[in-house]
C-alpha cells in the first residue's frame, strides 16, 4: 500500500534560473497528437529522424569497438586515436597552439564543464540573442548573470559588435559565438570575427566558439572561418562533434579543442579536466568511431549538403512569396529564422499553428529573441514534400488569421 507522504522534495533555488520554453510546446504537441492528428515536425534538429542515414563505416567502427571489448570506461579526456584525429583535423584547418582536447557526451557536456570550470556566481558570458537554449540552461544552473548581445537581423544576423563592446563589464569572463548559427543559419564574416578577436584581446576574454555545424555549409561560395585560426595568441575553446555532420546525435560524442598560450589556459584546463575525470569517460565504443569519421570517406557530406541546399531554397522561396514573412536566407546548418509581421506574440502564433494546422515550429522567444519582435525557427531537415505541405499550411494559417 502507498501511504501519503507528509513532505515533498524541493528543487534547489538556483533551478529558478533555468528555463526551457520549448518544453511547453512539446506538451501541446502531445495533446494534438493524442487527438489523432499527424504532426509535421519542423522543430527537431536531429538528422537521424529524417532521410539522413548514418554512414555505414561509422556503424562498423562502433560495432568493431564493442566486439573488440571496448565496453568498459574509456580515458576521461578521450581515446588516443580520437584525440589524434581531432588534433590532425584542427591543425589542417589552421588551429595553432593546441593546449588540450577533450571528448564528452556530445558537445553539450563539454560546454557544460567548460562553463562550470570558468564561472563564479554573478560572473557573465556574452551570449548571442537569439541563442541555442542549452547555454541559458547551463548559465542559469551556475547562477551566472545573463549578458545577451544582439545578432543583427538587418546585417544578415551577424553579431552586433558595438553591442558586444557596450556590454562588457568587470564580471564578463568570455564571449560565445555560435558559427554557423542555431537558430539563424548565419555564417560569420571574417570582418565580424576579427572585430570580436580585437574585443577579446582588449578585455582579456576567453572566446568560446561553438562550431558544431562547420561542415554543413550550404553555399559553396561561402567560407566558414574558425575564429581560433584568427587568434592563435588568445585563449579559445572550440566545440564540435559527431552529432550533426556525421549523423549520429544519439551516440553522444562531442569535443572541445583549446588553443592559445599555455600560461593563459593551464589552470583553467586543469579545472575542466577534474570535472571530466570525475564523470569517468564519454561513451567508450563510440569514441572509437571518431577517427574513422574524421579520417574516413566524407562522401555523405556532399549528399547532405545537396539535400540541405534544395530544402533551404524551398524555404527561402516560401518566405519570399508569403505575406507577413521575411527571412535572411540561411547559409549553413539546417535552421531558418523568419521574421513574422503579426499583431501577437510568437508563442501564441506557434501554439495556434500547432493546434489548428498541426505544424510544429519553435517561437523566437524560445531562443530568447528580443522582445517586441516575432520570429519562428524552422528546421528544414524534412523531405521536400513534407516541407511543402507544412509551408502551405502556414501560409493558409496566416491568411485566415490576420
Ligand atoms: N551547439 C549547438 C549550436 C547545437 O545546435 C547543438 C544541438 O542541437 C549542440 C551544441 C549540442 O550538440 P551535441 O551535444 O549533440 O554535440
Amino acid at each position: 500500500m502507498i501511504t501519503k507522504l507528509s513532505y515533498h522534495i524541493t528543487p534547489a533555488s538556483r533551478m529558478a534560473n533555468v528555463s526551457y520554453a520549448i518544453r511547453d510546446l512539446a506538451v501541446v504537441a502531445d495533446q494534438v497528437a493524442s487527438q489523432g492528428h499527424k504532426i509535421l515536425y519542423l522543430n527537431i534538429g536531429d538528422p537521424g529522424k529524417f532521410d539522413f542515414p548514418t554512414p555505414p563505416h561509422l556503424i562498423d567502427a562502433a560495432e568493431r569497438a564493442m566486439r573488440a571489448g571496448f565496453n568498459g570506461y574509456g580515458d576521461s579526456l578521450g581515446e588516443r586515436a580520437a584525440l589524434d584525429a581531432i588534433r590532425a583535423q584542427a591543425e589542417a584547418a589552421g588551429f595553432q597552439n593546441i593546449q588540450g582536447i577533450m571528448v564528452g557526451f556530445g558537445s553539450g557536456e563539454v560546454i557544460d564543464h567548460c562553463l562550470t570550470a570558468l564561472l563564479n556566481p554573478g560572473d557573465n558570458v556574452l551570449t548571442p540573442c537569439p541563442n541555442y537554449p542549452l547555454y541559458g540552461a547551463v548559465l542559469g544552473k551556475l547562477s551566472a548573470e545573463p549578458n545577451p548581445y544582439f545578432l543583427s537581423e538587418e546585417n544578415g544576423w551577424q553579431p552586433d559588435v558595438e553591442d558586444i563592446a557596450a556590454r562588457i563589464n568587470s564580471r564578463t569572463k568570455a564571449i560565445l559565438l555560435i558559427n554557423p548559427n542555431n537558430p539563424t543559419g548565419a555564417i560569420y564574416s571574417r570582418e565580424t570575427l576579427e572585430k570580436v578577436v580585437e574585443l577579446a584581446r582588449r578585455h582579456n576574454l576567453l572566446i568560446l566558439a561553438d562550431e558544431i555545424y562547420d561542415k554543413l555549409i550550404i553555399d559553396e561560395d561561402c567560407e566558414h572561418i574558425s575564429i581560433a585560426t584568427l587568434a592563435p595568441d588568445l585563449p579559445v575553446i572550440t566545440f564540435n562533434g559527431l552529432s550533426k555532420a556525421y549523423l549520429v546525435p544519439g551516440w553522444r560524442i562531442g569535443w572541445a579543442v583549446a588553443t592559445g598560450p599555455a600560461e593563459a589556459l593551464g589552470d583553467y584546463l586543469e579545472a575542466v579536466y577534474k570535472l571530466l575525470r570525475a564523470r569517468l569517460s564519454a561513451p567508450h565504443p563510440f569514441m572509437h568511431a571518431i577517427a574513422p569519421a574524421l579520417q574516413g570517406p566524407q562522401d555523405h557530406l556532399k549528399v547532405v549538403r545537396e539535400k540541405l541546399r534544395r530544402r533551404r531554397d524551398l524555404t527561402v522561396a516560401w518566405a519570399e512569396r508569403t505575406p507577413r514573412v521575411s527571412m535572411v536566407a540561411p547559409r549553413g546548418a539546417f535552421y531558418a529564422f523568419p521574421k513574422l509581421d503579426i499583431p501577437e506574440e510568437d508563442m501564441q502564433f506557434v501554439t495556434s499553428l500547432l493546434q489548428e494546422k498541426h505544424v510544429l515550429c519553435v517561437h523566437g522567444a524560445g531562443f530568447g529573441q528580443r522582445q517586441g519582435t516575432q520570429h519562428m525557427r524552422i528546421v528544414f531537415l524534412p523531405q521536400e514534400d513534407v516541407l511543402t505541405e507544412a509551408y502551405d499550411a502556414i501560409t493558409e494559417f496566416i491568411s485566415h488569421r490576420y
